[in-house]
């Protein structure tokens, strides 16, 4: 495989290959919500074109360039538990773009040639990113921006237009450069988001801490104390797997949970009369524990961010 890319370049198909990373990524964002919903690697083998299975990643290398691509189709970054660096802070660097880091040490290696090929056609590409073992959220499209090789890595940078970042207030007279930064710090966030919930879902084995409910569907990752609030990491120990009707009323303070783990219902709720969802699903709850908590000591919520917002919820009432 040393042939020269000048001479690949000359043959390529350029119509499957567009075609191909268009379908693609049509595909992904039925499939996966824009982007929102993680899949397993096994759903994304799902994906056909010509009418024929078409691999979108490779399961156990980071760089998949399929073979009658002359460039990269997408990069995976594998899953590192909670508790270990990930990859979304190591890996941004000062301007807050994100690096992907070639395979191995050396530059010439068939999958770093194909991203640098990808990289000089600005073609296009996929991003996998892993919230848990074999789950992956993809972000696409990506571009890679240009090579550090001293630094044996490529920039990775986001289509202001076309990325699936959610309804974003793009305005067009940024500067270049905050722009930039901007919408990689909406998706570094996204990802965070996405590690954040499926962590949590783990830890509470999908079921609402409140009510026990354990449809995923109806469950939120909630945190005890908002992001933005200095203490608001977004760690399990700042996390509860809240139904959506116990994740709205937690928010708006009707309510509340005490550091030891007891529920508590506003006062003015507990005298209201209304059907069965007052009654079963909030009034019923009020001086109760909690149904349902993390059997791992390390994954249970912070006493100290649990007073924070019990507080909080007490200066509400
Ligand atoms: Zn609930």
């Amino acid at each position: 495989m040393n042939v020269h890319m000048g001479m690949e370049e000359d043959q390529r198909d350029e119509s499957f290959d567009a075609r191909l990373r268009r379908e693609a990524m049509a595909w992904l964002a039925i499939r996966t919500n824009d982007g929102a919903d993680e899949l397993h690697w096994s759903d994304y083998e799902d994906f056909t074109f010509d009418g024929e299975a078409f691999k979108l990643r490779d399961r156990y290398k980071g760089i998949w360039k399929p073979r009658r691509l002359d460039a990269a189709l997408s990069f995976s970054t594998t899953f590192r538990a909670p508790g270990q660096s990930r990859p979304y802070e190591d890996d941004t660097g000062s301007d807050g773009l994100f690096r992907y880091k070639w395979q191995g040490d050396d530059p010439d290696h068939a999958d770093n040639r194909a991203l640098r090929q990808a990289q000089k056609l600005g073609l296009p590409l996929i991003w996998f990113f892993a919230v848990r073992t074999g789950w992956y959220l993809p972000v696409f499209p990506v571009f890679l921006l240009e090579e550090e090789a001293h630094l044996k890595q490529f920039v990775v940078d986001l289509d202001p237009l076309r990325a699936n970042v959610g309804n974003l207030p793009l305005e067009i007279n940024f500067p270049l450069h905050f722009e930039r930064r901007y919408r990689n710090q909406q998706v570094k966030r996204r990802l965070h988001q996405g590690l954040f919930r499926a962590d949590v879902m783990r830890a509470y084995a999908t079921k609402c801490a409140v009510c026990s409910l354990g449809h995923r569907q109806l469950l939120d990752a909630a945190h005890i104390v908002p992001d933005s609030h200095e203490d608001g990491v977004a760690t399990v120990a700042n996390g509860l797997a809240l139904c959506k009707i116990h994740h709205a009323a937690f928010d708006v303070n009707i309510l509340g949970i005490r550091p030891d783990h007891v529920v508590e219902i506003r006062a003015d709720l507990l005298e209201e009369m209304d059907g069965p969802m007052l009654q079963f699903g909030l009034k019923e709850h009020h001086n109760t524990r909690l149904m349902n908590v993390p059997p791992r000591r390390a994954d249970l919520p912070s006493g100290d961010l649990l007073e924070i917002a019990y507080q909080r919820f007490r200066s509400a009432g």
